[in-house]
């Protein structure tokens, strides 16, 4: 049978996209669009907390494809550092009561820090948590973020040091999640996107415009910047990925836009674009 020509069984949104969605509003809203799959960021959590929210997602029919986000590892101090440690495993706890069988890690970097040594303390951070992310059943997917973020964000900025990260760590439990925003860029994209295999957890899509107004809260919606976005999808997929394609968006203009709208812009950017 031919596949359906509107399909969008794969197509995920994270709540962040639709940020000034409730949970429940974003539930509604997507299922109305024939999205039934979404990645939930912890501030969608925290107003109804855990337990109602695992309710509702439960009730609602989504799958929850991920949690949004654990790590931020390195600190200046030894406290600092096993502070983050504690509330990561306690993202993890949150991840299994919510049914989200991915945790997203921004790794984390300091400016008191240099990133040799971030980059230390995220691999120790890591294998730190790795015993219960395993014991409850819960992926964690580091995602290298664009240098941009090199200063505060994340120490890992590169699908090589993501999987050099994932070669010390060697865990089933431990694998990447790729996000075309901060990798198109790269020379050895698909190369390492290869070599990542089936230890690529998660796939986001969003487009680089130009020129970006805002190094955070200017992604675009997919087809409006000038990242391939069906060539690294082909690639992902070449490497054996066929989880769900999340849309992540981070943007000032859309999220003051009427998300209904938006919603059905997402989807026809999906399926054309993606
Ligand atoms: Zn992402």
């Amino acid at each position: 049978m031919a596949k359906p020509i509107e399909d969008t069984s794969r197509l995920c949104v994270h709540t962040m996209t639709t940020k000034p969605l409730s949970l429940g509003e974003a539930i509604d809203a997507y299922q109305q669009k024939d999205i039934n799959a979404m990645t939930v960021w912890r501030q969608h959590v925290e107003p109804l907390g855990v337990k109602e929210s695992a309710k509702l997602l439960k009730e609602s029919g989504m799958n929850v494809v991920s949690l949004c986000r654990g790590g931020f590892f390195p600190a200046t101090s030894g406290t600092g550092r096993e502070q983050a440690r504690t509330e990561n495993r306690q993202i993890i706890d949150e991840a299994a009561e919510l049914g989200a069988p991915v945790v997203v890690l921004v790794c984390g970097a300091d400016p008191d820090i240099d990133l040799a040594t971030a980059r230390q303390h995220i691999a120790d951070g890591i294998h730190a948590i790795e015993p219960h992310a395993k014991a409850c059943g819960v992926k964690l997917a580091i995602e290298p973020l664009h240098p941009m973020y090199a200063d505060t964000r994340s120490a890992i900025c590169t699908m090589d040091q993501a999987n050099n990260l994932i070669t010390v760590l060697e865990s089933d439990y431990i694998g990447i999640a790729v996000d075309v925003y901060h990798v198109w860029w790269d020379h050895f994209l698909r190369a390492e996107i290869m070599r990542a295999q089936d230890k690529i957890f998660a796939f986001h899509v969003c487009d680089w415009r130009v020129p970006t107004r805002d190094l955070l809260n200017d992604r675009g919606l997919m087809g409006t910047g000038c990242i391939d976005i069906p060539e690294i999808r082909g690639w992902v997929e070449k490497a054996g990925f066929d989880g769900f394609i999340e849309v992540e968006i981070f943007s000032d203009e859309l999220w003051a836009s009427d998300q209904e709208k938006y919603l059905r812009r997402i989807r026809n950017a999906y399926l054309r674009h993606v």
